[in-house]
């Protein structure tokens, strides 16, 4: 089948991850002094695929490996020192780099033209070759998540001065961002048109992989706002390289279980899992200005994260959504122990919302990368304090 599937290969040759945290010596200056302050980073189990993906009748934009290359390393480190402030280690996103340094981008030509992979619906045929790609290189295929990278299309309504056309979301564990001649971490946080440029299209790119590895879209605490700007899972896309741009703890606890974020050594099959975690108990109170989650569920939750927010609550609806990472411990019986005191105070945007529905939503991660959400409505003007809010049945749904 593969054979029949018109794709060229200049994959650079496989070879040993370099240091973490070195520089590459070929590395442009300007990289080399946003790289400068790098954290050594812990080495991963698993490495993310990075493919640069064009139709057959285009060609990958100018010096794409080194541009591309300096962009994924000062994320790795981004992404390596968010994880680590918020307590989880010198850990980040692995990537596979070549002798020189350059992260190992796949390049792979699909069959059919460019217009074939357009934004909305393109996504399918260019993960169907990606795939049979794949089953013709197994060795590339490092891990579950797939970073795809298209160059922007060149007509009368796109161009390297105005990028689009191409795929530009997080879909599953793929993730799509697009590349144009001016995609160079040289005009990082310039006030230039480049410089405004980059970051409408590198802060997405940011974001974008954020989803490819399991993020779902959120936002911090008032207090967390104003220490550290604003969360790369809800507006931080616009903010990424201008001002400050943080992950919130919540983000940082999923990916501290995501396959390709773990250690050498780390022994989980991850998405393995189909069933979901038992609810043993659960207990959600309004107390004197906070609201108290606890809940004891089975041993195979790695972590608990905590999202209030208001509806609508779909996807693209949920950037608000204030997200608290509860301490989990393991009790006598073996199960876990997971809680929260959510200040309603620091409910940003839901601030005075004092009547009409809100929800909790709790989301339960496994060491093996899967995550369960329980969504449960209130209304704080029907709640009395002290009283437990009305948890229903557990009902868990897979996925973000
Ligand atoms: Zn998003």
């Amino acid at each position: 089948m593969a054979n029949s599937i018109r794709m060229t290969m200049m994959c650079s040759a496989a070879l040993a991850i370099t240091a973490a945290g070195a520089v590459p010596e070929h590395f442009q200056p300007r990289a080399k002094e946003l790289l400068a302050d790098s954290i050594e980073l812990e080495k991963n189990a698993h490495n993310l695929n990075i493919i640069y993906f064009t139709g057959n009748d285009m060609q990958p934009t100018a010096d794409s490996e080194r541009r591309i290359s300096e962009l994924l390393v000062y994320l790795q480190q981004y992404y390596g020192k968010e994880m680590a402030r918020n307590g989880f280690g010198n850990r980040s996103f692995g990537l596979s780099r070549t002798a020189n340094g350059n992260v190992d981008i796949c390049y792979v030509q699909g069959k059919q033209p460019h217009k074939s992979y357009a934004y909305g619906k393109g996504h399918n045929a260019c993960i169907e070759e990606v795939e049979a790609w794949f089953r013709a290189h197994p060795d590339k295929k490092m891990s579950s998540h797939t970073f795809i990278i298209m160059p922007t299309w060149q007509d009368e309504g796109y161009s390297d001065k105005n990028p689009g056309g191409v795929p530009f979301y997080g879909y599953g564990r793929y993730c799509f961002a697009l590349d144009y001649a001016d995609f160079d971490i040289k005009h990082l946080g310039q006030k230039t048109k480049e410089g405004k440029l980059l970051t409408k299209w590198y802060g997405g790119f940011a974001h974008e992989l954020g989803h490819g590895m399991n993020l779902p879209h959120n936002t911090g605490t008032i207090s967390d706002n104003k220490a550290m700007g604003t969360a790369l899972m809800g507006a931080g896309n616009y903010t990424f390289g201008y001002s400050p741009t943080y992950l919130t703890r919540s983000s940082c606890s999923i990916l501290s279980n995501t396959e390709i974020f773990v250690s050498e050594g780390n022994p989980h099959k991850f998405y393995s899992i189909e069933a979901a975690p038992t609810v043993h108990h659960a207990t959600f109170v309004k107390r004197g200005g906070t609201l108290e989650l606890h809940l004891v569920v089975s041993a195979e939750v790695a972590g608990v994260n905590a999202y209030i927010q208001d509806p609508p609550y779909q996807v693209n609806q949920d950037y608000d959504a204030i997200a608290f990472a509860c301490n989990v411990g393991t009790n006598k019986q073996g199960q876990k122990e997971a809680g929260v005191i959510i200040p309603l105070n620091e409910l940003g945007a839901l601030n005075n919302r004092d009547a009409g529905e809100m929800a909790l939503d709790v989301l339960l991660q496994t060491y093996e990368g899967t995550r369960f959400r329980w969504r449960i409505p209130f209304d704080l003007s029907k709640q009395a304090d002290g009283i437990p809010i009305d948890t229903g049945k557990p009902v868990l749904n897979r996925g973000y």
